[in-house]
This record gives structure tokens, C-alpha cells and sequence, in this order.
């Protein structure tokens, strides 16, 4: 690990040589179990490490900084689990859910949380739509993280009903975010959502910095959102 220590100690998130170590297996397994899995096009080191883990790390330091980290977490459709599991790694206290729609990437991270000895992840196979139609996932999470899984508008409809009131959505967004929180205005109405943050990540590598989105929801999200499964994303509110 190389980028890690000084990019760790730039956001002031202290990682201990056993965390440090996590990263280290957590970037082998990815190398390693991409081909196979498809989990990131990424094959570089240096590049995963600034894609995956420096802007994982970057979001967590924006949502203490916010005051709006807390646990329980779900992460939707986190893929080869970001930014969650970054989190994870450096937050241990965290109580944090995976949610994967591809088996592939969803048993791979079964392993990789096994491998890690991580406690209190609990990894989902399946898709938003349904899972927030169960009981007890529905209104459970203070928290809702997602990356590069839909655009804001869809996104609101996926994320919203497993938060409880009070509870924010928050997700790293390009240049295009303005544009995206005007369009999801629709969605918030709908939903029960208010923005209530849109602002820079720390930037982790070259290129511009991503943009945080953050989502409080501040009303109950009517019983027939999400609409079922493939719905939000086809025909957006
Ligand atoms: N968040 C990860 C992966 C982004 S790719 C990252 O930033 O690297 C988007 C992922 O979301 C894919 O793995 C896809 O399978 C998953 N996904 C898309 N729609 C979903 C849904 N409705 N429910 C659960 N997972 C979903």
C-alpha cells in the first residue's frame, strides 16, 4: 500500500497497520477476482486505490463532517462494495448492509467480508425494488450510501423508503449534479426527500472532484414507492 497512509492521513482518518493490512487483501481479491466477477475495469493499483478507496475514505470524512454518519447503513447496489466497505474497513462500528443485484459480485463480497473477519456486514443478493418491500428493511437505515447506480431522480425512489425520517441519502455525484438534483425535484416530492447538501468531495486523485448529494427525508415515503423492480429507472419520477 502505497496512496493509502498519506491519503488516510490527508482526511485525518487514522488507519491502523491491521486496517491498513485489509485494504492490502481487499485490493488482491479485487485484482484478482475482477476477470471473473467483472467487479471494476480498473487494473491498476494506484488507481484503484484513488477510485475506490481514497474517494470511499473522502466520503466518510465529508459525512462526519456533516454530522450525518451514523449506523444502521445500506449500501445499494454497491457492486465490489463501494464506497461501503472502505467505510467499513475504517469505521468497525459501523452496522452496515450490502446490496447487490449480480450474484457474481454478491458472492464475491460474502468472501471478502468472511476474509476480513468483519463484523455486523450483512451482504444482500437482490435488487432495491423488492428488498423495500420487506418489512424489515423498510424505514430501518439512517444512512443510505450509492455510487454510479442510477441517476438522483431514480436513485430517490430506490433510496428513500429503507430510510427512516430523519435519516439522509448521501452519494458522490459528477459534474452533471445540479442538473440531476433539479431533475429529481419530481422524485423528492414524491418520495419525502429534501436536499439539504450539494458540495465537493476532496478530490483523490487528477480530474475534477466528485460532488456529494446529500438527501434527508423529511416526509414518509408513500407504500407504492418503489414501484417494482426495472420501473425507477424506466420511467423516472
Ligand atoms: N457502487 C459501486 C458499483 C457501481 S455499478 C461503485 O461505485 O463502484 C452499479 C451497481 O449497482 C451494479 O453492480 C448493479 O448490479 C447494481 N444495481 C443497479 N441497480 C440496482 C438495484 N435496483 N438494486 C440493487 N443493485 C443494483
Amino acid at each position: 500500500m502505497d496512496a493509502l497512509p498519506a491519503v488516510s492521513k490527508r482526511l485525518s482518518i487514522g488507519l491502523s497497520p491491521e486496517q491498513l493490512q485489509a485494504f492490502d487483501i481487499y485490493l488482491s481479491r479485487l485484482l484478482i477476482e475482477s476477470p471473473r466477477a467483472g467487479l471494476t475495469s480498473l487494473t491498476d493499483r494506484g488507481a484503484i486505490q484513488r477510485r475506490h478507496f481514497a474517494e470511499s475514505l473522502a466520503l466518510l470524512r465529508a459525512l462526519e463532517d456533516a454530522g450525518v454518519f451514523a449506523s444502521p447503513a445500506i449500501d445499494i447496489g454497491t457492486g465490489a462494495g463501494f464506497p461501503g466497505l472502505p467505510i467499513k474497513i475504517a469505521r468497525p462500528a459501523l452496522e452496515l448492509t450490502l446490496l447487490e443485484a449480480t450474484g457474481k459480485k454478491a458472492v464475491f463480497l460474502e468472501q471478502i467480508v468472511r476474509e476480513l473477519g468483519l463484523q455486523n456486514v450483512t451482504v444482500v443478493h437482490g435488487r432495491a425494488e423488492d428488498l423495500a418491500r420487506d418489512p424489515a428493511q423498510r424505514g430501518r437505515y439512517r444512512l443510505a450510501l450509492a455510487r454510479a447506480v442510477a441517476p438522483l431522480r431514480t436513485l430517490v425512489e430506490l433510496a428513500l423508503p429503507f430510510l427512516r425520517i430523519g435519516g439522509v441519502l448521501a452519494t458522490p455525484k459528477g459534474s452533471a449534479a445540479p442538473r440531476e438534483v433539479e431533475e429529481a425535484a419530481q422524485a423528492l416530492a414524491a418520495c419525502g426527500g429534501t436536499v439539504e447538501r450539494v458540495q465537493p468531495l476532496a478530490a483523490a486523485g487528477p480530474g475534477p472532484a466528485p460532488t456529494l448529494v446529500v438527501v434527508r427525508k423529511t416526509a414518509e415515503t408513500p407504500e407504492r414507492f418503489p414501484r417494482r423492480a426495472g420501473t425507477p429507472s424506466r420511467r423516472p419520477l
